[in-house]
């Protein structure tokens, strides 16, 4: 499948990987920029507006966390995160960070760029025009993919947001944490249903502790806030 002009910005400062990474996305059909340190990462972000971004973690600078969180502060892009070890991985899952995929080093070339058109499925998959979700103090605009709660608005990772959308869909019931892996992340993987703990944890954090439940041993809901 041909992406056309979809934009991809890779952020590694080892060089040898960054331009393996960059020729395999460019014979996919893609469009790549490139970054070497986290500043003119978040720099490049803002002028290029890519639709994806391959995010090492370890940078100069600063690190890939920081990146991160400075681009989705203005605009919701899927981030694939490279990082070092397998403990790392675990570290920045439990953190939340933002992050909607991981792959730790090393790994295939052919592996990432799998998981690139796979996340940028997922995400125009899940772009579903609707009218504005109002439940209590929280509001969901499905268009401009904004949301806010009680006037203040929050900045959500596109993974985020699809969960919260999902939730949203059907407040109060409860949703297994499988069906939300198979749904949203279109995985059938149900060892990766941390994954799902953590996005949720994100959430909470960013939308306040109240708005999801949790059903132990089952899944989530999305209580209707007052
Ligand atoms: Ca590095």
């Amino acid at each position: 499948m041909r992406e056309g002009q979809r934009r991809i910005l890779v952020v590694e400062d080892e060089l040898t990987i960054a331009e393996s990474i960059a020729a395999r996305l460019r014979a996919e059909g893609f469009e790549v920029e490139l970054a070497h340190d986290g500043p003119s990462a978040v720099a490049k972000a803002e002028q290029v507006v890519p639709d994806l971004i391959v995010l090492d973690l370890m940078l100069p600078g600063f690190d890939g966390l920081e990146v991160c969180r400075q681009v989705q502060a203005h605009r919701p892009v899927p981030v694939l995160m490279l990082t070092a070890r397998d403990d790392e991985t675990d570290l920045l899952v439990g953190l939340a960070v933002g992050a909607d995929d991981y792959m730790t080093k090393p790994f295939s070339i052919r592996e990432l760029a799998a998981r690139v058109h796979a996340l940028l499925r997922r995400v125009q998959r899940n772009q579903r025009p609707g009218s504005t979700i109002v439940l209590g103090d929280l509001e969901i605009d499905p268009v401009e993919r904004r949301v806010q709660r009680a006037g203040e608005p929050a900045h959500l990772t596109p993974t985020e947001f699809e969960l919260l959308a999902h939730l949203a869909g059907r407040p109060r019931a409860v949703v297994p944490r499988e069906r939300l892996l198979s749904e949203i992340w279109g995985w059938t993987d149900q060892a990766a249903t941390r994954t799902v703990d953590s996005h949720i944890k994100a959430l909470r954090r960013k939308l306040g502790a109240d708005l999801i439940r949790t059903v132990h041993g089952v899944g989530y809901a999305l209580e209707v806030p007052k």
